[in-house]
């Protein structure tokens, strides 16, 4: 846990004399000397969901999970949802200007002053771009990578619950009862999004439009690669080494 005697919370207001560098040259109004502002990286079907909630449980810090965001945003009706769902219905990809419009107003919250765990968030250069211009500083990215046929039969395996959003999986992670959440006891759905002719074409858009993301980052020093492969507890040790929290 970080603790505020760890001098890992203190808001940009306050006295930081000598503090480490930051590993980003990312200096804007928002920047707050602490280390936990991570970004994860990796193609759908990898993992990284968990690993986010794991991290956002043991640190404290939230998950701020686009996709999460824009389901309970459509949900909810307000103006952004009723714009994304016109995208989501017609299996278009929401648009960039309205997944940062909704990343931003996440990022201004009060509870993210400790840090925060992006997940699924930048996904294209521009959104990248634009979170450099909020003048959030991020210490870590991580890249998780996998063989591409695990990640296909990882992603076609999956149930959601709608309500609380914990993800399933039929063999590697079942719920007690068969399709069923463990804790809000409501049938779990196959989203659409994880069905055989969808998976492959996001496989696709994620090489094209995400992947390069590995090459900005490398280039500013603060990317780390993740096997993602093994059980959740392996790949949780391998982020440990890699990043020493
Ligand atoms: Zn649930």
């Amino acid at each position: 846990m970080l603790t505020p005697e760890d001098g890992l919370n203190q808001r940009a207001d306050a006295s930081v004399e000598g503090e480490a560098p930051l590993a980003l040259p990312m200096e804007g109004a928002l920047l707050t000397p602490i280390k936990m502002r991570l970004v994860f990286l990796g193609s759908p079907g990898v993992g990284k969901g968990t690993q986010a909630k794991r991290l956002s449980k043991q640190y404290s810090v939230p998950q701020v999970a686009t996709g999460d965001m824009l389901r309970a945003a459509i949900s909810k009706g307000t103006a952004e949802g009723k714009e994304a769902k016109s995208y989501v219905d017609s299996g278009r990809l929401v648009p960039d200007h309205l997944v940062i419009r909704i990343v931003q107003a996440r990022l201004l919250e009060d509870d993210m002053r400790n840090g925060f765990i992006l997940d699924g968030f930048p996904r294209t250069k521009e959104q990248a771009d634009a979170l450099f211009e909020m003048g959030v500083g991020i210490d870590k990215v991580l890249n998780f990578y996998l063989d591409e046929k695990i990640l296909v039969s990882r992603i076609e395996g999956r149930r959601t619950c709608s309500k609380c959003n914990e993800i399933y999986h039929m063999d590697y992670h079942p719920p007690v009862v068969v399709g069923i959440c463990d804790r809000c006891g409501i049938p779990l759905i196959h989203r659409k999004d994880d069905k055989a002719a969808v998976v492959k074409e996001r496989l696709i858009v994620y090489q094209k439009e995400t992947a390069p993301l590995t090459q900005y980052y490398e280039k500013q020093g603060c990317l780390f690669h993740i096997d993602a492969n093994g059980s959740v507890e392996d790949v949780a040790r391998r982020i440990q080494d890699a990043c020493r929290f």
